[in-house]
């Protein structure tokens, strides 16, 4: 079983990831916990370029190159390994990301983004991705002077970011949970649960 967990920044998506980690390791499931950029020793440094790369002058099609490299040594080294032995595999990020920050965000034509995506993951989409859709002027307070590159973009890129995280939740909806981001954190996790407990293998 394979589960993402996207948002933009603030959304508690971190927080959520690790707690339904928790919950299913309680319950006995052998549980790999991830999240992009930065889960594979390649991937380590990527994120740290990709980090700061507004200091490096980085194009927009770079940075969608560097995160779907990211992906690729992750699904190839974490994710489908994992898979394979009947693990359940909770990423933080996955592909709708580069979808909304590369494609919506930074206005790359979005087939494009999905081609390169497809290809670098061999097709790999998660039975279940949850979206914790958080306004990101709410989203962005919640993270204080904590601003890093990404952060430190206009609002409206935020604004597009969350547009397209949500357009691709309801032409998939049958894939997608998407949870108020403004709720009470343990409402959130509930109806995380209430959901994945539809979809867990015996
Ligand atoms: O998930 P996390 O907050 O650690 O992500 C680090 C930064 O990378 C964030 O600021 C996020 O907006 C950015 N990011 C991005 N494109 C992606 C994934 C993450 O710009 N595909
Ligand atoms: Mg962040």
């Amino acid at each position: 079983l394979f589960l993402a967990f996207e948002g933009g920044e603030g959304s508690g998506k971190t927080t959520q990831s690790r707690l339904v980690a928790i919950w299913l390791r309680d319950q006995g499931y052998d549980v790999v916990q991830t999240r992009e950029p930065g889960s594979t020793k390649v991937g380590m440094r990527l994120r740290a370029i990709l980090l700061d790369a507004a200091e490096r002058g980085l194009s927009a099609r770079s940075e969608a190159l560097l995160y779907a490299a990211d992906r690729a040594e992750h699904v190839e080294k974490v994710i489908r390994p994992a898979l394979e032995r009947g693990a359940v595999v909770v990423t933080d990020r996955y592909v709708d990301s580069s979808l909304a920050y590369q494609g919506a965000g930074r206005e790359l034509d979005p087939a494009d983004v999905s081609k390169v995506n497809a290809w670098a993951t061999g097709g790999l989409v998660p039975h279940l991705t949850v979206l914790i859709d958080t306004p990101p002027e709410i989203g962005l307070t919640r993270l204080g002077g904590a601003a890093d590159r990404i952060e430190s973009e206009p609002l409206e890129f935020h604004e597009r970011v969350r547009k397209e995280f949500r357009a691709l939740a309801s032409a998939a909806p049958e894939r997608y949970l998407v949870v108020d981001g403004t709720l009470r954190p343990e409402e959130i996790t509930r109806s995380i649960q209430d959901r994945v407990r539809e979809i867990l293998p015996d």
